[in-house]
């Protein structure tokens, strides 16, 4: 039996631009693997529009991995092309699949203009464009003087892109190419949200597809990437994104596990992607994050408990769910802001953590802290992950049956001795649950693992009485004191 599998986001947005994450990265390897994590999704690695700043996302060339002097500089946000592969190699070595952010939606910081033939596209509802065509001077040419061809020879132009945008003294307009036409399978936000930002790429244009499956093949064989974090799926053609990691898996032979970034709150449009791209990339549970939120809004504890998984994605396509609490994009200041709130943070970790399914994905400022100390770090993440390594495992019991009061046990495997838990929590009120854990229990004692509360005794139908006090969980687990000090806290 393999040990829990468990994601970290290793990032946030506002990390010093100091060209040393990628380094300090190799230097936490050791630490992550002994907390448990068995993948990690790392930054964004291209030379970004914004050189050495750039957190990634504006994206300019991926294969300049901090390799070529271009937009400034040499080395990224995170460091260099050799510093990226050796936190790679290194992470691997002990068991943790680095995961590359891949941003195929589009390109940013172009090295030259062309003339280009365009239409105006209304901004809110892009499927209404003008008839009128009109010629445009718009930097859409990207020839990479700085790498020279290396890695790859292609050069962009406007034929692979299908819209820009442009800023003049009237405002902020679209432009569709000519030519060119969105792809329909995207999301129907603004009637057509295939056009995100800077210059949309064109991935139904064969050349485009060709050298993107180049760029995957690229970040597999050339830098040792295990699989993928898609960046804004919701933007980019589903059938596309199915055909893309189809043909590296069928080029490589590898698992590649891949998860796409799919923003809605919606389960019925991440369902309709599962669908569209046959199950072959999983979806962070953006539904479940908004739970969360929601929850730790609520300060009178009105918020029913018993519906945290209505319309989620791990209640209704767990294989594909990977579940998260907050990343770079719902941190403070950023354009997806919705932080859970401090007091919830530890129970929405312990749930994702502790109740075995979907996968879950710790975020790097919920386990450092943000780079400025604007929110510390989690302070029971180590204590949650070393319990997903090594008590959470069996039978799952959900107990989420009470509008404030609700809990999980797990009842544990052989072959991960005293391996099994109670979990309970509160967002209103002190209070107790009668739970099940397993036959195999009565009689034997649960600990209090956060203290607080008298070790728990199994009765003879495999339950126990767990307790739990306002706006705060508890977590019971078949330990002694001495196992658990030597397993949790040496
Ligand atoms: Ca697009």
């Amino acid at each position: 039996m393999n040990q829990n599998q468990t994601m970290l986001q290793g990032f946030e947005w506002d990390l010093a631009p100091d060209g040393h994450h990628w380094t300090r990265l190799s230097k936490e390897a050791r630490h992550l693997s002994h907390l448990g994590f068995t993948s990690i999704w790392l930054p964004p690695a291209g030379k970004a529009s914004n050189g050495s700043t750039d957190v990634g996302y504006a994206i300019y060339d991926p294969y300049d991995l901090g390799e070529f002097d271009q937009k400034g500089s040499i080395r990224t946000k995170y460091g260099t092309a050799k510093e990226y592969k050796e936190a790679v190699r290194k992470l691997r070595t002990l068991g943790i699949a680095p995961l590359a952010d891949m941003v195929m939606n589009h390109r940013m910081g172009a090295d030259a203009s062309e003339t280009v033939v365009c239409r105006e596209v209304n901004t809110e509802n892009r499927n209404e464009v003008s008839e009128t065509a009109v010629s445009k001077e718009l930097y859409t040419r990207f020839t990479y003087p700085g790498r020279k061809g290396k890695y790859s020879k292609a050069t962009l132009d406007h034929t692979c892109f299908t819209g820009a945008d442009y800023f003049d003294d009237t405002g902020y307009h679209l432009y569709l190419l000519d030519g060119k036409t969105y792809a329909s399978d995207v999301d129907h936000e603004k009637g057509n949200f295939d056009y995100l930002m800077g210059l949309d790429l064109d991935v139904l244009n064969p050349d485009v597809k060709k050298e993107l499956i180049r760029l995957g093949l690229f970040y597999i064989k050339k830098v040792g990437i295990s699989g993928f974090r898609l960046d804004a799926v919701k933007h980019i053609s589903a059938q596309f994104m199915r055909e893309w990691i189809q043909a590296l898996r069928g080029a490589t032979d590898k698992e590649l596990f891949t998860v796409g970034e799919y923003w809605s709150y919606n389960l019925d449009s991440l369902n309709w992607y599962i669908g569209e791209t046959q199950g072959e990339i999983a979806l962070f549970d953006v539904p479940l994050h908004q739970r969360f939120f929601d929850i730790s809004r609520d300060n009178d504890g009105n918020y029913d408990m018993g519906a945290m998984f209505n319309n989620t994605l791990v209640a209704c396509n767990e294989p594909l769910a990977v579940t998260f609490v907050d990343n770079h994009d719902t941190q403070p200041g950023q354009a997806l802001q919705s932080f859970v709130e401090a007091w919830f943070k530890p129970i929405a970790y312990a749930v994702v953590l502790l109740r075995g399914r979907g996968l879950p994905c710790v975020f790097w400022a919920d386990l450092y802290g943000h780079a400025t100390g604007a929110f510390k770090p989690v302070r029971d993440l180590p204590l949650l992950l070393k319990v997903r390594k090594h008590l959470a495992y069996g039978d799952l019991y959900d107990y989420f049956d009470h509008d404030s009061i609700v809990g999980f046990t797990r009842g544990g495997i052989k072959e991960k001795r005293n391996s099994g838990l109670a979990f309970l929590c509160s967002n209103r009120g002190d209070g107790e649950k009668r739970m099940y854990v397993g036959n195999q229990w009565a009689g034997k004692t649960f600990l209090c693992l956060r203290g607080g509360f008298k070790s728990v005794k199994i009765d003879s139908e495999g339950c126990g009485i767990f307790h739990v006090s306002h706006r705060n969980y508890s977590l019971y687990a078949p330990l002694s004191l001495r196992s658990l000090f030597a397993r949790f806290f040496s």
